[in-house]
Order: C-alpha cells, then sequence, then structure tokens
C-alpha cells in the first residue's frame, strides 16, 4: 500500500512539473492545451454540465452525456433543460 501511495505522489509530480494539465471541474474532465479547453468550454458537453451544476445536479461523465443525448431530443438541449432529459 505505501508503495502505491508512492507511485501516485511521484506521477502528480511528474504531470505538474513536464506538462500543465488544464481541468474543467464542472465536466471533471482535461484538456492539453488552452485553445482545447477553449473548445471544450463551447461545447454542448460543458454547457450541459454547467446547467446541471447550476441545478445543483452533478455533471455527467462525457459517455454518460452521450447517452443521455442519444435519448432526448435536440430541442432540449437547446432550451438547456437537465432536469427534462
Ligand atoms: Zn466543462
Amino acid at each position: 500500500m505505501d508503495n502505491l501511495k508512492l507511485n501516485t505522489s511521484q506521477l502528480d509530480n511528474s504531470l505538474n512539473t513536464s506538462k500543465k494539465i488544464l481541468y474543467c471541474n464542472h465536466c471533471m474532465a482535461d484538456c492539453e492545451s488552452q485553445e482545447q479547453m477553449r473548445e471544450h468550454y463551447k461545447s454542448e458537453f460543458h454547457k450541459y454540465n454547467l446547467s446541471r451544476v447550476t441545478s445543483n445536479l452533478n455533471p455527467l461523465s462525457y459517455e454518460d452525456f452521450m447517452r443521455k443525448k442519444n435519448h432526448c431530443t435536440i430541442k432540449y438541449f437547446n432550451e438547456s433543460l437537465p432536469n427534462v432529459c
């Protein structure tokens, strides 16, 4: 168990020093670049999670979002009513 702990902290350190990871708290998603992050903020996935968070709901993972999206009409998404779906 101690070994595992050591390994994860080493991994965290190397991530922090070698590459800056951008992270979206709403979607629990990380992006590799500023540009990717900007694209993410514009994405339906992010906007959907944002509206969930403001409604005090837990954000969805991307897979859950896609699954939900397939079950809902585009109309509901455009109106951003997360409670409908
Ligand atoms: Zn996001």
